[in-house]
């Protein structure tokens, strides 16, 4: 029997699935177009490497919205603890932090990364570098462009792991859709997912504050309430807040070209209870001391009040305008920033063990499959989970 395979991409997804198949006795060669593997999750690290999440498994799963059930079978087969168990196996050891996201306990991924590609290596698993893949050839072999040269596989199966299209300089620049489109596979249009949004700041706002984090915030949009730190920036607003609602906010400015959305400055203040605060001002205080003090407002929030125009005096009025302050989002950062994609190949595509029904003995895992989750572990853990389904895939199709 054939057990050569191929696996196209050596981000996670790849990775988790060349140590399953050499596990199972595979002779797996990985190809990257990049000189080293899994640069994206190497700089996913450089903040605190948010590996996957430890709420319920049921809530976890809500968090791919649409794609919940389509992943669910991928997730339950390797949920949240099977990531920490693998993990803690490379002598990486995780922890829960406040927020219920799981970390490892080095924080970053470089440690985690050595002992996977020791591993791998252990495993006898091939890695070819600098091999940019171009599609296939006429006699159906996988071509790469190698220095300069063309270079040919016929492996027994091939898995595509290419990633989405955000931060194309670490590899991953969604340059595989023509590819796969030639071959009448339906992909969805590549998106920006949990990225940031254009707002029109003032110039003296954009000046002073561009870099400000907005701490502790609630950004409301739709009846839906994200909290949690935002980011000031240039052009924009990014981070965490914003993410967790950036798949909604993305469809509504698709659709309407700008999004209302509004800010609670102080979410753990009920209104009353600011208002009560805000009555209290001694003689002579500027209206802003009287804010940063009474509120608890940092000077970028107290700014951020100042934006639609002057700020009413009455306290019943503040406090209405600190707990729900109106921001219009004019439109989408390029996907380039984005920390990750949506869209991609579409699951109808796909068969149960992830091979893409058009292309026998070809599968794909990742990100580059039409899913999204927002940041808090949900992205990693999709994209080893379906790199672990698409092993299994390989080998129950070969065997077959
Ligand atoms: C700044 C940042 C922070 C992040 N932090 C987190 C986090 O804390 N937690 C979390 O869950 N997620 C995080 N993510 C997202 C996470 O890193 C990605 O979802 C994940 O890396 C995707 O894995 P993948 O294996 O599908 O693709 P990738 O990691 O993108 O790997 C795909 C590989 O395919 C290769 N490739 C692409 N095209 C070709 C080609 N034509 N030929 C050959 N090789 C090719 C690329 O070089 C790359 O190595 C973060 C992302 C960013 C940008």
């Amino acid at each position: 029997m054939a057990r050569d395979i191929a696996i196209i991409g050596a981000g996670p997804a790849g990775l988790i699935a060349a140590e399953r198949l050499a596990e199972a006795g595979y002779a797996v060669t990985l190809y990257d177009r990049m000189p080293s593997p899994a640069r994206k999750f190497l700089l996913a690290g450089r903040g605190g490497l948010n590996l996957t999440h430890s709420e319920p498994f049921e809530t976890f799963l809500t968090r791919y919205r649409e794609a919940a059930p389509w992943l669910e079978p991928a997730l339950r087969a390797f949920p949240p603890q099977a990531l920490r168990d693998w993990a803690d196996g490379l002598g990486q050891e995780t922890f829960i932090g406040s927020s219920g996201r799981v970390f490892p306990k080095a924080m970053k991924a470089s440690p985690l990364l050595r002992a996977w590609l020791r591993r791998l290596e252990g495993l006898g698993v091939a890695f070819a570098p600098r091999h940019d893949w171009r599609g296939w050839g006429e006699n159906g072999a996988l071509l790469f462009e190698h220095d300069g040269a063309t270079v040919e596989a016929h492996p027994a199966a091939t898995l595509l792991a290419l990633g989405g299209a955000s931060w194309p300089r670490l590899g991953s620049d969604g340059g595989w859709t023509p590819l796969l489109a030639e071959r009448g596979i339906a992909l969805l249009p590549l998106r920006p997912a949990n990225g940031g949004f254009a707002v029109a700041w003032s110039q003296i706002f954009r000046e002073r504050f561009a870099g400000a984090p907005l701490k502790r915030i609630a950004i409301c949009f739709a009846g839906g309430e994200a909290r949690g730190e935002a980011m000031i920036d240039a052009d924009g607003l990014e981070g965490g807040a914003v993410y967790a609602l950036s798949a909604p906010l993305r469809e509504a400015i698709q659709r309407d070209g700008k999004v209302a959305i509004r800010l609670d400055l102080r979410p753990d203040l009920d209104e009353a209870h600011l208002a009560e605060r805000l009555a209290a001002r001694r003689k002579g205080e500027t209206l802003s001391n009287h804010l940063r003090k009474a509120a608890g407002l940092a000077p970028v929030s107290v700014a951020l009040l100042r934006e639609p125009g002057r700020l009413p005096e009455e306290p019943a009025a503040l406090a209405a305008l600190i707990k729900a302050l109106p921001l219009m989002l004019t439109g989408l950062r390029p996907i380039e920033r984005a920390i990750s994609t949506a869209g991609g190949i579409a699951t109808s595509e796909l068969d149960e063990n992830l091979m893409l029904k058009r292309l026998a003995g070809t599968f794909a895992a990742g990100e580059m499959l039409d899913w999204e989750g927002p940041t808090g572990g949900y992205l990693l853990q999709a994209c080893f989970a379906t790199g672990v389904a698409a092993a299994l895939g390989i080998e129950s199709w070969l065997r077959s």
